[in-house]
């Protein structure tokens, strides 16, 4: 008995036995013609060396003439008679042919045993038809194992005719001559094949061959034993050989069975989640079937997906091979095993076809001749495993399409300016775009999920406004809305509601959300404007309309001094109406841009403090305070424009505080700066206005109440004609304590001009 190690019979080195058909080139057909001279020469000795011998035992009560032929269809069939057996995954094959050469090298004579085994085995290579190559290196290997095992049987045992103790010791030792031999033929065309020195494949298989020595010393003694003693239980021998085979058969089918189950739920896996599924179909398909090859060709690709049970895990784009290119149009399974390229012996090819789809053809092939390999059965179940994938295919499509039209409709929402959300039939928010979040202040993962009417902070009378605007009847429409975000600023919102409803019921509303806020602010502005310069026109405008008629009607019986006060009243009045008029065009002429300065200012070095007791002086007031150095203080500025920033400060801390406080003017020094305090004990301002009273139109108060005069412009222009002159303003605040305004200038040169 004997496994395929000691043969090119085993899977692996049946494989490589194709790899010396296919890479025979010179080194191994050298080592080829050298086996197979080794085994003539050691034949011719067998030959000459024991003419005349008889067999080592004797008794078997068959004439040679008949034993001769008798054996050599014995020693046939056993070589051709293989018993599968199984350990852990692998499966090693067992041939009986070293058990049939015992016997023949025990019941024949010398000539005639080394007749039986080199016939036997010629015979069986004839009928398999196997390569001449492999054949002659079978053979030759053989002729000189066996021919070794038949010299040491003879020199060791002798001829003595029953089994004794030095029979039984020739046996062991040729055959473990006989198992070295074979074993280092072998390791030499596997040497030149995998390069790989000779000693190490003998030494890799060595033990393996070693115990299958045993079995075959073992199995040829006791049969033979009972061939000479008990024909009758002759056939008993085989019973183990058979229970081993069929112990095989069910073990792997059982074992088919389950890799076959775990790749097909592997391949259900990969297609469900529809990712690179006609790689793992090509892979897993080939596998569940134990094909040796599988390929998928796709009819809008031009390259096959091949995978060959060689590299299992590894499939390869290539051609599409000629003799599957006529078959991409078959429309049903199709089982050949004529007119297959060279090395196939069966192929099926099934169309990937589903759902009205057809996307390709899947071919699996075997080298080998198995009429067990794809039952009709397992036809039908390969094509419904292509179907499957085209299905999976189709799948993969529309969820490609789906998804690359969601990815522009997200882009397009995330750039739109706009701000977009959804919300269900429930009010709750389903969508909330980037542009929403930037305007409400409000993140999409906060208001995900949730009700929108809890999510916009709206007056609880537009609350209606922000759900429920649309109907069945009238499903679009455009509200407004204002919106207080989390910072507490205000926005004003045009909700444009465009909505779906089932009969009844509302499913979704798609609301496209436009930010009016500065649009509104702007409105606002005008309006306030508007309602400012009027009141501000028409407080001087008042008493100049009522003393120019008194003037007119009883001017004459006035007194001068009375008619001198009135026309000064019109002077005054009309000099605050030229200020304002002033002011405004002031103010239009400086852009927004607060560096953006078209004021003009003249620059040179001028007496502050000259400065600021003229400006309280011009305002006439008791109630102002200046607390200044004896000494001139020289800045570096506009004469002018000082005079009316400071006027401006300092009228403004007396129109601002109540008539019984002060309003005192300091000044202080630092390094590089010289500052003119304003300090009131007025109403205060509050810290969020701090800055904003420095814009254009800005009032503290709201300007409809309008309890205190002014246009909010004086600020706007006085700190932009302070940065003009390379100063600034700038303000601190109590509220209900009082406020100070301080002008921060550059100090002059010690010249005035
Ligand atoms: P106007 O005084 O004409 O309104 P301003 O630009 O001078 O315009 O001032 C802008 C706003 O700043 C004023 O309306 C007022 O509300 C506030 N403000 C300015 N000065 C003071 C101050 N000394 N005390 C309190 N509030 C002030």
């Amino acid at each position: 008995m004997s496994t395929a190690p000691s043969r090119a019979g085993r899977p692996g080195l049946s494989r490589a036995a194709g790899a010396v058909r296919s890479q025979l080139g010179d080194p191994i057909l050298r080592r080829v013609v050298a086996v197979v001279l080794l085994g003539s020469g050691l034949a011719t000795v067998v030959i000459l060396g024991f003419p005349g011998h008889g067999s080592v035992l004797r008794g078997i009560g068959v004439p040679t003439a008949l034993l001769l032929p008798g054996l050599t269809v014995l020693t046939c069939l056993a070589e051709i008679a293989v018993v599968r057996l199984r350990h852990g995954e692998a499966v090693e094959e067992l041939s009986l042919y070293e058990v049939a050469l015992i016997i023949d090298v025990l019941l024949l004579s010398p000539r005639d045993a080394l007749i039986a085994t080199v016939g036997g085995l010629v015979f069986a290579s004839g009928l398999q038809r196997r390569p001449v190559v492999k054949a002659l290196f079978n053979v030759g290997t053989y002729t000189a194992a066996t021919s070794v095992l038949i010299i040491i049987v003879h020199l060791v045992a002798g001829t003595p005719g029953v089994m004794t103790l030095h029979v039984l010791a020739g046996v062991v030792l040729a055959t473990i001559a006989f198992t070295m031999v074979n074993l280092c033929c072998l390791a030499q065309i596997l040497g030149v094949i995998n390069s790989q020195p000779p000693w190490l494949i003998v030494r890799s298989e060595a033990r393996l061959s070693g115990y299958m020595a045993v079995g075959t010393v073992a199995t040829g003694l006791t049969t033979t034993e009972i061939a000479l003693h008990a024909p009758l239980l002759l056939p008993f021998m085989a019973m183990p050989a058979l229970a081993v085979t069929y112990a095989y058969r069910a073990a792997a089918r059982e074992a088919e069975e389950r890799s076959r189950s775990g790749c097909l739920l592997q391949l259900s896996h990969a297609l469900a989640e529809r990712e690179d599924v006609v790689r793992h179909f090509v892979v897993l398909v080939r596998e569940a079937f134990g094909a040796d090859l599988a390929v998928v060709m796709l009819d809008n690709d031009d390259v096959a997906l091949s995978v060959e049970a060689a590299a299992p895990g590894s499939p390869r784009h290539g051609p599409i091979p000629r003799h599957l290119a006529e078959l991409r149009r078959i429309d049903g399974p199709v089982d050949l095993s004529e007119d297959l390229p060279a090395g196939l012996r069966r192929m099926v090819v099934v169309p990937i076809q589903g759902g009205g789809r057809r996307f390709g053809t899947a071919a699996f092939a075997v080298h080998r001749r198995d009429r067990g390999w794809m039952t009709t059965g397992d036809i039908s179940l390969l094509a419904s495993l292509a179907s499957a994938l085209a299905v999976a295919m189709r799948g993969a499509e529309h969820l490609d399409r789906l998804v690359d039209e969601t990815s522009k409709l997200q882009a397009v929402v995330e750039q739109s300016a706009e701000g977009i959300m959804v919300i269900d039939g429930d009010g709750l928010v389903q969508m909330w775009s980037r542009a929403l979040a930037e305007i409400t202040g409000i993140d999409a993962a906060d208001a995900a999920g949730r009700p929108v009417i809890d999510v916009l902070d709206v007056p609880v009378e537009d609350e209606q406004m922000l759900l429920m605007p649309v109907s069945v009847a009238q499903p679009k429409a455009v509200s407004e809305l204002t919106v207080r975000r989390p910072d507490g600023e205000q926005r004003r919102l045009r909700l444009a509601h465009s909505a779906i409803f089932t009969l009844t019921a509302l499913v979704r509303d798609v609301v496209v959300i436009s930010d009016l806020t500065r649009e509104y602010r702007t409105d606002r502005l005008k309006s306030d404007f508007i309602a400012m310069v009027s009141h501000e026109l028409r407080t001087p405008l008042t008493p100049i309309i009522g003393y120019v008629d008194l003037l007119r009607k009883r001017g004459e019986r006035m007194t001068p001094q009375k008619r001198l006060d009135a026309l000064n009243l019109i002077g005054d009045r009309a000099g605050h109406l030229s200020r304002l008029v002033e002011d405004l065009l002031l103010a239009s002429r400086i852009g927004d841009n607060p560096d953006d300065i078209s004021l003009r200012v003249s620059s040179a070095t001028h007496d502050l403090c000259a400065l600021i007791t003229q400006a309280a002086r011009d305002l006439g007031s008791a109630r102002v305070r200046v607390d200044l150095p004896s000494v001139p203080v020289f800045a570096h500025c506009d004469a002018e424009r000082t005079l009316q920033v400071l006027a401006n400060l300092i009228g403004n801390g007396l129109k601002y505080s109540a008539e019984e406080t002060e309003v005192r003017v300091g000044l202080r020094f630092d390094v590089t700066r010289l500052h003119v305090d304003v300090r009131d004990q007025g109403y205060g301002i509050p810290t969020d206005q701090l800055d904003k009273v420095f814009e254009k139109f800005h009032r503290v108060e709201d300007p409809m109440t309008m309890s205190t005069s002014g246009t909010g412009l004086g600020l706007f222009i006085a700190r932009r004609l302070a940065r003009a002159m390379d100063g600034d303003i700038s303000v601190t605040s109590t509220l209900n304590t009082g406020s100070t305004f301080t002008l921060s200038l550059t100090y002059g040169e010690h010249r005035l001009e």
